[in-house]
């Protein structure tokens, strides 16, 4: 069943359209939305091999004129460097400023294609079609986009609309496991802050195999998304409720060498973490982290750190926050499932916060 949202900023309105099989009308989608248009597809290697099969099929029977550039699969490829040999690949295709760039992949081609859009010929229409649970439920919507320096992840990038964000839920059924929990991480964390009854339905079903279970999930974070971004669009209010688990969750990815765990179980180490010190403070009804903890469980992500990791001198990591140079941390907590707050601290008490 097709479901649209319409996203509605100060800036810009457009659709969210969620339906299973939606990939095999995006020729045609396409065509309508930009007649007579040019559109440079960017996506990464794995999601070439599995998809462009099926992309040449209905772009060329749609009579598209288009291109395909794909990157190396992973962070590296959003990577500052990479953003003018995008654009040279974009002037060789003779891309205009009222043609289409589509983001075709995870949350990496999104940030960068999303830059790219952005940034060549002061803007050019973009589209987001996300292929991994990440992208549908978070990275796709919102227009936060971005590029990597070598100082540090997302140091570059913009606020851009797209014009539309098409998801196709099958997408995630070639996704590897790893992967799939990596997004549900989110998902479980849009319940924690802001979803009860979604946190409730996740602990009940909600498995990959039932392909309309994930759709309607996928479906309710973006409404959820919807509502936060209608708010604040630029991130300085009650979008940053969004950072469940992140504040901790960036010192773990960064202290753990050579990805040690992915960004999602990151942050689901930092959910329950940071909920056993908040519940401990007595800043959140009791119990709440062992029901984070089952959750996490029950999606295969991790709650705790290795047995001996010094908390102390990971946590440091927050005081070298380039983006935030003040020396006060705007945790993100829980009260109960369903209602994130805001709780200001110290730097330097961060580290006694999670570990007395
Ligand atoms: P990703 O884009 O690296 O994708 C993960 C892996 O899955 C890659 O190897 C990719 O090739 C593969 N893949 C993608 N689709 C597939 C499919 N359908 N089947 C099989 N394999 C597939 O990672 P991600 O988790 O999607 O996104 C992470 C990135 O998103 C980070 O850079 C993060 O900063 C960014 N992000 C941005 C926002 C935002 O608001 N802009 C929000 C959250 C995350």
């Amino acid at each position: 069943m097709r479901q649209t949202l319409t996203i509605n900023t100060k800036l810009q309105k457009y659709k969210v359209v969620t339906e299973i099989g939606l990939f095999h009308k995006l020729g045609n989608i396409l065509s309508q939305l930009f007649p007579g248009r040019k559109f440079a597809v960017i996506t990464d290697d794995t999601v070439k091999g599995l998809y462009e099969e099926r992309l040449n099929k209905q772009m060329n029977e749609a009579g598209l004129q288009w291109t395909l550039i794909s990157l190396p699969p992973g962070e590296s490829s959003k990577s500052f460097d990479m953003i003018p040999k995008l654009y040279s690949k974009l002037l060789d295709f003779q891309l205009a400023r009222d043609d289409v760039i589509v983001a075709f992949g995870g949350g990496v081609i999104g940030d960068i294609a999303g830059f790219t859009a952005a940034t060549f010929l002061r803007g050019v229409n973009l589209i987001m079609v996300p292929t991994t649970l990440m992208a549908m439920v978070d990275a796709s919507i919102g227009g936060k986009n971005g590029a990597n320096l070598p100082e540090g992840k997302n140091m570059a990038g913009t606020f851009y609309q797209p014009k539309e964000v098409l998801i196709d839920p099958d997408f995630v059924r070639t996704l590897p496991d790893r992967v799939f929990e990596d997004g549900m991480a989110e998902v479980i964390k849009y319940g924690c802050v802001f979803d009860p009854d979604l946190f409730s339905d996740l602990m009940a079903k909600a498995k990959r195999s039932d392909g309309s279970g994930i759709e309607s999930i996928i479906y309710r974070c973006c409404l959820i998304k919807k509502q936060i971004i209608e708010l604040d669009s630029q991130d300085h209010g009650i979008a940053m409720l969004l950072n469940f688990g992140h504040t901790l969750g960036h010192c773990i990815e960064d202290y753990f060498p050579d990805g040690k765990y992915t960004h999602g179980e990151a942050v689901a180490i930092g959910m329950y973490m940071t909920t056993v010190a908040s519940e401990r403070a007595g800043l959140t009804v009791p119990n709440t982290s062992s029901l984070v903890k089952d959750i996490l469980i029950c999606y295969n992500l991790p709650y705790q750190l290795p047995e001996g990791t010094n908390i102390v001198e990971m946590v440091e990591a927050v005081k070298r926050d380039k983006k935030r140079r003040d020396d006060m941390l705007n945790l993100v907590l829980i009260e109960k499932i369903g209602k994130g707050f805001f709780h200001k601290i110290d730097k330097s008490e961060y580290a006694s916060f999670l570990t007395q």
